[in-house]
């Protein structure tokens, strides 16, 4: 085969931890990182990732309280650990091992986000990633959805060693399509490879592409060595990516078309102009996010 290899435009190791709450140890690619900024990734406009932690045990789950958002959608994976949720719409539910959440917060909801009870009160290993997704202006003010895709939901397209797999959370691998509903073309995958397995890759050269090692570690395009939790930043120049995995393995795959639009974010919101990020304090301050209890 001859691929026409992307340009490797960076391979970034983890930037120092941060906590949201005090239940999530996360370190921020984007859009904290020179290099990506605001829209290095988009559509996809952050990531924060938490690396393996081993959690103590718990009575009192640890997590972040009641906040809102506007404008995108939240995008969870749970790697290890579980994550329960609850929102001023009524809604709540456990991100389990394995599992996306894929919520499109749009005109706005209040949620508050835990380690799941039982997986508080053993501790353990917890591994996650949350995404967010910019929302096109003209879907911003959308109502609130959820999309609970669990690990059985994904698609999964078997490598030629029959071991490996590319589970697709969202758009289309190899002809086949993943579960999730998205406003833009994006591309979200889980490829699990076995040591030595190859896999290849083929995103427009205009869409943002991007890669985390979630595990292992993995040789990209027969060149660069990417260690367990570093991103994989690519250029524009080509359409082909091949990893080959050192070790068994697991990376998180983005990639996705840039959403060309101005982009004003404050905390928890993220509009397109500063009067709407101005309304987005009001409306919350006002109560027209809805009531959550602490
Ligand atoms: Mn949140």
């Amino acid at each position: 085969m001859n691929y026409n290899l992307k340009s490797i435009e960076a391979i970034m190791p983890p930037p120092h931890f941060h906590m949201v709450g005090d239940g999530f140890r996360v370190h921020n690619f984007f859009p904290s990182q020179p290099g990506i900024g605001l829209t290095g990734m988009s559509p996809f406009f952050l990531l924060d990732y938490g690396s393996k932690w081993l959690v103590p045990p718990s009575n009192t789950p640890r997590g972040v309280g009641v906040h809102p958002h506007r404008g995108f959608e939240t995008v969870t994976i749970a790697y290890h650990g579980k994550v329960a949720h609850h929102d001023s719409a009524g809604n709540s539910g456990v991100i389990g091992e394995g599992d996306v959440q894929w919520m499109t917060a749009g005109a706005g909801v209040l949620h508050k986000e835990y380690h799941e009870k039982e997986f508080s009160k053993k501790g353990g290993i917890f591994q996650m990633a949350q995404i967010w997704v910019n929302l096109p202006a003209k879907y911003k003010m959308t109502p609130v959805k959820y999309q609970a895709i669990e690990n059985k939901d994904m698609t999964k397209v078997p490598l030629d060693d029959k071991e490996s797999v590319i589970e697709i959370i969202a758009g289309v691998y190899d002809g086949k399509k993943g579960p999730a509903f998205t406003f833009s073309p994006v591309s979200l995958f889980n490829a699990k490879l076995i040591s030595g397995a190859k896999a290849c890759f083929t995103f427009k050269k205009s869409f943002n592409t991007g890669m985390l090692v979630i595990e292992g570690e993995i040789k990209v395009n027969n060149s660069k060595i990417a260690p367990e939790n570093n991103f994989i930043l690519f250029g524009h120049n080509e359409e082909d990516v091949v990893l080959e995995a050192s070790e068994n393995s697991v990376v998180l795959i983005l990639s996705g078309e840039p959403i060309n639009e101005p982009i004003a974010s404050s905390g928890p919101f993220v509009m397109n102009t500063e009067a709407e990020i101005k309304q987005a304090y009001e409306d919350y301050n006002n109560g027209k996010f809805g009531y959550l209890a602490d």
